[in-house]
């Protein structure tokens, strides 16, 4: 999956996700992408949040989701993550997944379970050119 959040230059926060479908992909298959709160989420008001890993589980938790509400009462970009990740291994403890989520003041949080480390890019004013980041899970 390439998840993506963006912010413009008038605050609209946008996310998106673009999935290869796991593997062994099915004719029919949804997966988390193209769920809203599953694959991504995105607020005006709060920030954005994309996910990768297991979609067949994250589909049922809605992790971006959960995330951006976490973030709407003040937890930070990457407790929210760990929180929402947390719940999932509460009922899979095998699960694999990564979200990575911005704030709208541009504070960027990434956490993962299930691979090794994950590794992330970001560019904004204070990141040019884009930086690559790396989060153990
Ligand atoms: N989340 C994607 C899916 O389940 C797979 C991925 O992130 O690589 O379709």
């Amino acid at each position: 999956t390439v998840g993506m959040i963006s912010i413009d230059e008038n605050g609209h926060v946008a996310a998106g996700t673009s999935t290869n479908g796991l593997n062994h992909k099915v004719p029919g298959r949804v997966g988390d992408s193209p769920i809203p709160g599953a694959g991504c989420y995105a607020d005006n008001t709060v920030g954005g949040a994309v996910a990768t890993g297991d979609g067949d589980v994250m589909m049922r938790f809605l992790p971006s989701f959960q995330v951006i509400e976490s973030m709407r009462h003040g937890v930070s970009p990457t407790q929210a993550i760990e929180d929402a990740l947390n719940r999932i291994l509460k009922y899979y403890p095998t699960f694999n997944g990564a979200l990575v989520a911005v704030s709208k003041d541009g504070y960027v949080g990434a956490a993962c379970t299930g691979f090794s480390s994950f590794h992330y890019c970001v560019r904004s004013h204070s990141h040019q050119p884009t930086a690559v980041f790396s989060v153990k899970c």
